[in-house]
């Protein structure tokens, strides 16, 4: 047999065991780094199929590292994610990124000597706002590799896709209190300050660049009815397509904010929390990717323009180490997305189950060709080195 069969051969023979891990860690949703159970369950798995297993890696107790092959050409890294969104969910399909990260590399291990290189997989808590990936890349957990894939559930077939670059800003008013109605005149408001904030930001979203997202809520309106707000506060999301107009965006909102609290004549604190940087896709790699697809029978077109964006600690990942993301249909086009109670369905559903083993079995064949195609990788870190 031609590693090709023997790859896509072991995939199918522990399909139905990775499609009920998958629905497992689909019925028992934990929180980022609370993933104990998900990420137990995945290291168990590949355990039993004879692969060592290094729990809690780079200090997080819910990431996890397997290897298998021997270095050589190249390291290549397949990436699961596990959890779940609060109330909602499996809503981002991750328990299917999961499945389809172990049953890649379990495929791959059937031909494990054969290689030419290594191949880690690596279980990265917390995407949903916790950066798991991020304290991976600080903890050196990315040192040597040199390709990272994953792929992401969706509403259809993509070989890439924007992911925006995001910060969060918290923006604390604090004015002075004093009767609302007996002494207005002695008081200044916090709330007035949020109320502006708003209001600038808005007057200013004519000059955001094409592509650029900020949205806020007002996390303390004020105390009591009668009373001038002394304290007020909101919070913003701050998105844009590329890191380095981020900052400009960041500053300009920051300016909002301040100019608020001088109008108002309060006193701000800001705290800014770093967030993902954007998505770097590795298009060498992203259509190598395609190709083996459509060998699949599954043709997915490079982007779509018109479809929105969100963020992924991946695009931190894809600055470091060339990288790849692409997203794979579970339902029908438009029917429903990301965050949604019914892609949450969908992710447990036999056609989740189905496009992740075929996610599986495109990823491992990736992985393969990769570390056994000098031209593929040569062409792979041309394009990384050139930044686009
Ligand atoms: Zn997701």
């Amino acid at each position: 047999m031609s590693a090709y069969e023997t790859i896509v051969s072991a995939i199918d023979g522990r399909a139905a065991a990775v499609a009920q891990l998958s629905r497992k860690i689909h019925a028992n949703p934990e929180l980022r780094f609370e993933e104990k159970q998900a990420s137990a369950w995945l290291a168990d798995a590949v355990e039993q199929a004879g692969v060592a297993v290094e729990r809690g890696v780079g200090g997080l107790p819910t990431a996890f590292r397997a290897r298998i092959g021997r270095p050589g050409a190249a390291r290549v890294a397949i990436l699961a994610e596990y959890d779940a969104l609060p109330e909602i969910g499996h809503a981002c399909g991750h328990n299917l990124i999961a499945g389809g990260a172990v049953g890649a590399f379990l495929g791959l291990a059937s031909v494990a000597n054969d290689l030419g290189g290594e191949v880690l997989l690596l279980g990265t808590p917390a995407e949903e706002g916790g950066g798991g990936k991020i304290k991976l890349l600080e903890a050196g957990a990315f040192e040597g590799v040199d390709a990272a894939m994953m792929f992401h559930p969706l509403d259809r077939d993509l070989l890439s896709h924007a992911s925006l670059a995001s910060e969060w800003l918290t923006f604390s008013f604090t004015g002075r209190p004093s009767h609302a109605a007996a002494s207005p005149w002695d008081g200044y408001s916090a709330l007035s300050a949020v109320i502006q904030t708003f209001n600038l930001i808005d007057s200013q979203r004519v000059h955001f660049r094409d592509g650029s997202r900020v949205h806020g809520f007002i996390t303390n309106g004020g105390q009591a009815v009668n009373i001038i707000p002394e304290h007020a506060a909101c919070q913003f999301s701050v998105r844009a397509t590329r890191v380095a107009y981020l900052a400009e965006l960041v500053e300009r909102v920051q300016d909002c904010a301040k100019a608020a609290a001088l109008a108002t004549r309060v006193e701000l604190a800001i705290e800014r929390v770093p967030g993902y940087r954007d998505m770097k896709d590795n298009m060498t790699l992203a259509r190598a990717f395609g190709d083996v697809l459509a060998g699949l029978g599954r043709h997915a077109a490079e982007d779509d323009p018109d479809l929105g964006a969100g963020s992924t600690d991946m695009g931190d990942v894809s600055h470091r180490v060339p990288s790849i993301h692409p997203y794979l249909a579970i339902c029908a086009r438009g029917e429903t997305t990301c965050h949604e109670h019914a892609f949450a369905a969908h992710a447990a559903s036999d056609q989740g189950m189905a496009t992740m083993l075929d996610a599986a079995r495109a990823m491992a064949l990736t992985a393969q060709r990769f570390l056994s195609d000098a031209d593929l990788r040569d062409a792979v870190r041309a394009e990384f080195k050139r930044g686009s």
